[in-house]
């Protein structure tokens, strides 16, 4: 699973293209290349949706 997104350098879409921007044909990158990165401030979130989830699994 990990991986498997990119980001645009320039526009900001997300794509499964591993080389390059099918909108704008801008270089891509993953989204999640660091710990620091803005985002991981939904690590919380993602972890909450994980136990959740987890949880469920559980009781089902
Ligand atoms: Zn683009």
């Amino acid at each position: 699973m990990k991986g498997l997104l990119r980001k645009c350098v320039k526009c900001g879409e997300y794509t499964l293209r591993q080389d390059k921007c099918p909108y704008c044909g801008s270089p891509v990158r993953c989204p999640h290349p660091a710990k620091f990165s803005p985002e991981d401030r939904y690590g919380k979130y993602r972890r909450m949706l994980k136990k959740a989830l987890l949880e469920e699994l559980k009781g089902a």
